[in-house]
Formats: C-alpha cells, structure tokens, sequence
C-alpha cells in the first residue's frame, strides 16, 4: 500500500503543536534549564552522577519538573489515544512533532517535555480497570515514570529465551527474574515487566505486568554506565513480587506482542529524532564552516568541507523522507495493531535502520567539520556521536531490523512465485 505525498504533510495540528511547544521551551522549559545551570549538578545532556552512578538528582528533577508542566499543557502525550487523556495524533503527525522538538531543543531540557521511554506507551492503552486511573493516566499525563523491562542479562535479541517467570497464586501473579539494561530503572515509578507464564508456548508463552515501584521484593541494581553516560541504564531483579491479576496488561500470553508493540513504538521515533537532530547538527556545522578559517579563509570554501556538509544533507533528506513515506504507510495499516499487519514490521524496520545509520554517518561527519572541538568531552557533536552509535544497539539492533526486512521480502516473493517457496 503507498502513500500518497499528501499524506506526509504537516497537518494542522502539527502546526499547532509547534507554536505551542516553542512559547513553553521559551516559557515553562528556560527558566528550569537556567535554575540548572552551574550548580555542579552538570547539563541535561552530560548529569553529573550520584553515588550509585546514577543520574544527578537536580537534573532528574529538573526533567521530572518539565515533564510535569508539559503534562499540564497538553505537550508531554501527543503520541497517545485522546480515551486516555492524550492527543491522538498518528505517526506521520508524531514524525512532525518529534523533528520539531528534537530540532528545537538540540540536547537541552525541551527533549523531556515529550513522552519518551519513561512516559506513557502505546501498548499500555491495553490495560483496563483500576490501573488506567492508577498509572496509564499519570504517565500520561507526565505525573509518574515508567521503564519497560523485557531485556535479560543473558537474554537481548533472543526475547522469547527470557527466564524472568510469572506463576499464579489465587487470582494474584509471583514474578521472579533479574532485568538489565532497563533505561529508567532507577527511577520508575511503575515497570512494564515482561515474564514467562506458559513456557514453551512460542509468542504466546509472554504476559506483561505493571509492577508498582514500591512493590516488596523488587529490587533496582547499581547503575550500568554505558557510552551515553546517562546515569539511567540500570538492572532490577524481582524476588516473590506479588501483582494482582488488574495489573495484567491486556490478556495472559499476549505479552510478547504488546512488547513488540513497545518496541516499534521506539523504533517509529527513530525518525523524528534523527531528522531534528540531524537537522540541528548541520545547521551547527554550516555556521562552524563559515567561522572558522584556514589558510585565510573560511573552511566553507573549501570543496573537502562542502562535501561534508552536502553528505550530512543528503542522509538527513533520505532518511527522513523515508520516515515519513514508512509511516504514512502504517498509519493506514494501524501501527500498533495487535495482531500487526503482516506488511508492518518491514515498514518499521526500514524506518530504524535507515535512521540509525544514516544519523551515525550525520554525527560522524558533524565531528569531522568541527576538527578538534568536536571531539572535546561534553560538547553536543561529542555527544551527539556516542548516542548515534549507541542508536543502533537498542529497540531491536540493526541486524535484526534487517532481518525483519528481508522475511517480508521473501515471504512476498513466495506469495507470488511458489517456486520461491523454500528460501523464504
Ligand atoms: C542504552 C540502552 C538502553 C536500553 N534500554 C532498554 C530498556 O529500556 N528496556 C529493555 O528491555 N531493554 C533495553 N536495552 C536492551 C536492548 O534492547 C538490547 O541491548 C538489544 O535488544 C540487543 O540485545 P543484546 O544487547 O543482548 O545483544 P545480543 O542479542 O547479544 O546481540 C549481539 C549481536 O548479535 C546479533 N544477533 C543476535 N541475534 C541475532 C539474530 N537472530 N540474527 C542476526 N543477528 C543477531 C545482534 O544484532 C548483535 O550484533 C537497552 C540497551 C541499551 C544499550
């Protein structure tokens, strides 16, 4: 099914979202962000860390406290159902958004004012009851913090070998297991736990819990410092935790779809993300070029350096093109519908992998244009480079979306040719 290019244009309330979420970074974010600075507490993008190697409490607060007034201005959940107190934009809408805030606010405290890991997910719009009241309404509205928690220490890509199991206890669940590499981990407020509950079942040997962050017998690790340096990465293991049968998120055995769901819910950001901060990242370089001199003369004029920039052009232009082509598509096809359209996962994939690649050629090539001051700790090409390359690891690696490509592509062409039949 394609997308016709009108389709792919902003709509209106895109262009409304915009205008607002640039009067709150100016109003409600700048004053929190200077309230930060020099405070030795570090920046949005480079926290000083506590103890524990965790992320420095003034900036985590600073960021809880800008969550907090998007919330309250209807900014933190664009990307959730209108039922749930959220905006109910699609995912070529959310493309639009997410370019924007992340062009917008570069890496400073504006990136927390739009729901990511830690605010509300699509697939929690499964849960029912008491819980929507509980934790799906403050995550969206930014009052709480969630973490998915489906990665194992010994278990990434191969999700359905998970050990971390659920048994039944009267209508109650028993969750035991040990998670890693949980972003959030440390300051969750609610875990979207995913747990075994009938071994040997394939996709549906999964269910998803909400597991209070209070709850007796859960326990958060030390930090697990990776080269985003984030101070958020962290392990939990859970001990005899008890969740009552309401916390069940959507139906027993239905986990492993609502994780996928999750999953691609992160991997469609890709394209937002790496647009804007491709975006950013060339405007900085264009106006280095054009400042810095050599030979007695700006390094713009020089064919090597054109070229870098027209390179970073031309990824930024392709993958965000491909972004929003991709996400037309599944707007039609239902993004997040369980079960998923057979045509989605390649859509989904094609939009990861493009992005992430293509962003670690835009970062690299920013570092090349700002020579040494490029590579100096803490500045935002720096940075930006060491979250490019760590893009293309989480929500699934780069490998596996190519997977993903290449199973539809065969089971296409088996569809049309039998004779295809055995390499699919
Ligand atoms: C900063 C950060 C934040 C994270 N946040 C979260 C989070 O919030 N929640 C969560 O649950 N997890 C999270 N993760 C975990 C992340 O999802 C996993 O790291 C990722 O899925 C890959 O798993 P792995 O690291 O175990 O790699 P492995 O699965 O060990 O893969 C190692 C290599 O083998 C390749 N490989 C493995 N299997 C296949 C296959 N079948 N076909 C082809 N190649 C294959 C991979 O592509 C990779 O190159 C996070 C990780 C990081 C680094």
């Amino acid at each position: 099914m394609g997308a016709s290019a009108g389709d792919i244009a902003p709509t209106d309330r895109v262009e409304a979202y915009r205008r607002r979420f640039d009067a709150f970074l100016a109003d409600e974010v700048a004053p929190v962000e200077e309230a930060l600075a020099g405070r030795g507490a570090g920046t949005p993008w480079q926290p000083a860390k506590d103890a524990q190697g965790r992320m420095h409490p003034e900036v985590w607060e600073a960021r809880r406290e800008v969550q907090r007034r998007a919330g309250a201005a209807g900014l933190y959940s664009p990307h959730m159902s209108a039922a749930v107190g959220g905006g109910g934009l699609g995912r070529v809408e959310m493309h639009h958004v997410e370019e924007h805030v992340y062009r917008a606010s570069g890496l400073g405290l504006g990136l927390a004012a739009l729901g990511w890991t830690e605010g509300a997910a699509p697939p929690i719009e499964h849960a029912s009851g008491a819980v929507l009241e509980q934790y799906v309404r403050p995550l969206v509205e930014g009052r709480i913090t969630a973490a998915f928690a489906n990665t194992e220490p010994g278990v990434g890509t191969d999700v359905l070998a998970m050990t971390t199991h659920a048994r039944r206890d009267g209508t109650d669940w028993i969750l035991n297991g040990h998670k890693a590499w949980i972003t959030n981990a440390h300051f969750a407020d609610v875990l979207q736990v995913v747990a075994v509950t009938e071994p040997g079942a394939g996709t549906r040997s999964l269910s998803m819990f909400l597991v209070d962050g209070a709850a007796p017998g859960l326990r958060r690790g030390p930090d697990i410092p990776t080269m985003i340096d984030d101070g958020l990465t962290g392990e939990l293991e859970l001990t005899d935790v008890r969740v009552p049968a309401e916390h069940v998120v959507g139906e027993i055995g239905g986990g492993f779809a609502l994780a996928m769901g999750w999953i691609n819910w992160r991997r469609l950001c890709r394209g937002g993300m790496c647009a804007g901060w491709g975006a950013w990242l060339l405007d900085r370089s264009v106006r280095r070029a054009r400042t810095r001199m050599s030979g007695g003369r700006p390094i713009a004029e020089l064919q090597a350096v054109q070229h870098l920039l027209a390179d970073m052009d031309a990824d930024v232009y392709a993958a965000r093109a491909t972004s929003l082509v991709a996400q037309a598509e599944l707007d039609a096809l239902g993004p997040f519908a369980i079960p998923l359209h057979r045509d989605a996962p390649r859509l989904v994939s094609l939009v990861k992998v493009v992005n992430d690649e293509a962003f670690q050629r835009v970062a690299d090539r920013a570092v090349q244009v700002h020579g040494a001051t490029g590579l100096l700790r803490g500045s935002p090409e720096e940075k930006l480079f060491r979250i490019a390359r760590n893009l293309r690891i989480p929500a699934g690696t780069v490998e596996i979306q190519h997977n993903a490509i290449a199973r539809s592509l065969l089971r296409a062409a088996a569809g049309a040719d039998p004779d295809a039949g055995a390499a699919a």
